[in-house]
């Protein structure tokens, strides 16, 4: 195995993600980026260790920390099945935009319809947590995710994964968490 140079890392935005440990590391560099993943229909647990499965095969991507699974209740007005919740932790060479359209086309090939109901039940749910330093207010992207702060099902796996990490321009995670209940959150075993 050979080490990536530590120039392929952008180092201040590591957070806890070590630098991929791997002989096809090229040039560019590899950006650290944490997903949130959940599901609520059709066997919620396989669909996230299907996303997890498909997470580890993206191109130029290395899916390095997977958090535990967490059940969580759904809010908003919408009545439906618990949630299953994690976070992973990724570095990868994809530019932000990109790695949201791999994130979008794992969502379609989970069988996510394209138009869904804002509150509603979803197969599996990709959202792109954190990616390095990056702060953005676009109409397809906003980071860090708008809805971190206020989500247990997020904070509290990704606190288990990267308790350290501080999120731009939120604080630290663990931080951030102890601001939070913990409510219906149930972790797994
Ligand atoms: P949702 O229904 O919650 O999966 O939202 C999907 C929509 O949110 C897509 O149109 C994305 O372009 C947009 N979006 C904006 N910021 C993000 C983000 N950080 N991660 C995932 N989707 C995002």
């Amino acid at each position: 195995m050979v080490a990536p140079p530590a120039a392929v890392v952008d180092a201040d935005a590591v957070g806890h993600l070590p630098p991929p440990d791997e002989q096809r590391v090229s040039g560019g560099l590899w950006h650290p980026a944490y997903i949130g993943v959940g599901s609520n229909l059709d066997d919620p647990h396989a669909q996230l260790l299907r996303a997890f499965g498909k997470l580890a095969e993206l191109a130029d991507t290395r899916l390095i920390l997977t958090s535990p699974l967490y059940v969580s209740q759904p809010f908003g007005p919408v009545e439906q099945p618990d949630f299953v919740n994690a976070v992973v932790g990724l570095l990868t060479q994809l530019e932000p935009l990109g790695l949201l359209a791999a994130l979008q086309a794992i969502e379609l090939a989970q069988g996510r319809p394209r138009q869904h109901e804002r509150w509603g039940p979803r197969v599996v749910d990709l959202d792109l947590l954190v990616y390095g330093r990056e702060r953005r207010a676009d109409a397809d992207l906003t980071l860090p995710h708008p809805g971190i702060v206020e989500r247990n099902f997020v904070l509290y796996p990704l606190a288990d994964i990267a308790p350290d990490l501080d999120i731009p321009g939120l604080g630290r995670v663990t931080e951030l968490k102890g601001r939070l209940a913990p409510g219906g959150l149930r972790r797994l075993a």
